[in-house]
């Protein structure tokens, strides 16, 4: 039976499922624990944490920026304070800069006659909107055959309604993390499409920085990539984590809990970020 996710999207940033149905949907496949991790916001874990109260499943407040070093790199932040002094202008900013880039893309969009109205978009969606919501949209429009496949033909880099945001240093997410009261992991590791030697470089400049975990089983990570991915973990010092990145519909090949059938979590593994975070 699997035990915990510690890396789950809702209707917060660009999941389908609000977080009140992720924890009775946890509760549903059995899991004891999930932590919540949208883009940018730790809003959605209040709901989800009230829902798990009188379901029994544990709910862990937790967040994912998006952050750059060279390619584009994602630090998970768990059992952050959210009320911190440091966090919130961070995020704000943050928020504040993709919500202009967003209304350029609405207004993009409607330059072409495309039914986009951002002021629209924020009361359906809330407050971390992404390009995956623009995808989602086109899909509805009946523009693309998934929305994957929408964000492929038209958000993503290169393509039409493209517009870049700015994305905050690795080093100041990391550190915001760690001033916050939380524990900054490196997300999925074989996303940045990185060699050994690079990943170590990774690993070692956000460490200098303040982190203390890396996310070492994730969904699609084969028993070979787990293995290599632990040894490393074990090597630096860094905890443990794992988690699935559910999205719901969105990333409709991703199951909770169980990712694509592969992924198992052991509690083990949130006792010891708990005793890292002093919790
Ligand atoms: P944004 O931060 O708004 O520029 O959007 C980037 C986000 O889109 C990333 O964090 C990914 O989670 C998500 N994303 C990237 N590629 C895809 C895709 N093919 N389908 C859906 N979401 C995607
Ligand atoms: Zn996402
Ligand atoms: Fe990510
Ligand atoms: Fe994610």
């Amino acid at each position: 039976m699997r035990e915990i996710d510690l890396h789950v999207h809702t209707t917060a940033s660009d999941g389908t499922c609000t977080p009140a149905e992720v924890a009775a949907l946890a509760q549903k496949i059995g899991l004891k624990a999930i932590a919540i991790t949208d883009h940018d916001t730790e809003s959605g874990y209040f709901e989800a944490a009230e829902a798990g109260e009188k379901l029994g499943i544990e709910v862990v407040p937790g967040i994912e920026i998006s952050t750059k070093y060279g390619v584009a790199v994602h630090i998970l932040g768990y059992f952050i304070d959210p009320q911190s002094p440091e966090l919130r202008p961070v995020l704000d900013w943050v928020i504040n800069d993709r919500n202009d880039r967003n209304r350029k893309m609405a207004e993009l969009m409607a330059a072409y006659g495309l039914p986009f109205d951002y002021d629209e978009m924020r009361a359906r969606f809330g407050e971390s909107i992404g390009r995956p919501h623009f995808a989602r949209m086109l899909y509805e429009l009946g523009l693309a055959e998934s929305v994957n496949d929408a964000f492929q033909r038209y958000v993503e880099k290169g393509q039409k309604y493209y517009l870049p945001r700015t994305i905050i240093p690795i080093e100041m997410a990391v550190e915001t993390i760690c001033r916050s009261g939380g524990v900054a992991v490196l997300a999925h590791p074989f996303q940045y499409k990185k060699d050994d030697k690079e990943l170590r470089e990774l690993i070692e400049h956000c460490m200098a920085h303040g982190l203390r975990g890396m996310e070492c089983r994730y969904s699609g990570y084969d028993a070979q990539q787990v293995a290599y991915l632990e040894g490393l973990a074990e090597e630096y010092g860094l905890l443990k984590t794992g988690g699935s990145d559910f999205h719901g519909a969105n990333k409709p090949t991703i199951s909770l809990g169980v990712g694509k059938g592969e992924l198992d979590v052991p509690y083990a593994w949130l006792e010891r970020l708990k005793a890292a975070a002093d919790k």
